[in-house]
């Protein structure tokens, strides 16, 4: 789930201040207190609203994103396992595989890399995965394929 302000559009991260109406709509601090020097009504429902009225609100998803990394890094090292052992195999068959072997290889590299800057959002690094996981079976398909 994505929560964005309908002043900005911006996306709220957890260390940002943001305000709640008391016709409950949910807004950046600074782009309410702005607003409501103009207008003194919510952006969203036009109910009568002040500034006074706003509360702060305590956003408890730090922990949640910790736990969301716990289990994307889980997920890796069982793909990574699996890759090896996939390897391994190949190793001991042909090579004919090489070209989606240096695919695959690629891809985790990716979200190595990406896992270790962390400059993409979780989504991003999920779908990288699931991209990975995809791409691992395809190649362990065209493995039993090629040995038939
Ligand atoms: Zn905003
Ligand atoms: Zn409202």
């Amino acid at each position: 789930m994505e929560l964005s302000c309908s002043v900005c559009s911006e996306l709220y991260v957890p260390t940002v201040h943001v305000v709640i109406t008391p016709c409950g709509h949910m807004f950046h601090n600074d782009c309410i207190l702005p607003w409501l020097e103009r207008s003194r009504t919510c952006p969203d429902c036009r109910t009568e609203c002040s500034a006074s009225g706003l509360t702060k609100v305590h956003f408890n998803v730090t922990a949640h994103l910790e736990r969301n990394n716990a289990m994307l890094m889980e997920k890796l090292d069982n793909i990574t396992l699996k890759l090896g052992e996939a390897l391994t195999k190949i190793e001991q068959t042909t090579d004919t595989c090489k070209e989606k072997q240096d695919m695959l290889s690629d891809t985790l590299q990716t979200v190595l890399v990406e896992m270790r800057t962390q400059n993409t959002g979780i989504r991003d690094l999920e779908h990288k995965m699931d991209e990975c996981t995809m791409g691992l079976g395809d190649f362990m398909t065209s493995m039993f394929d090629a040995k038939e």
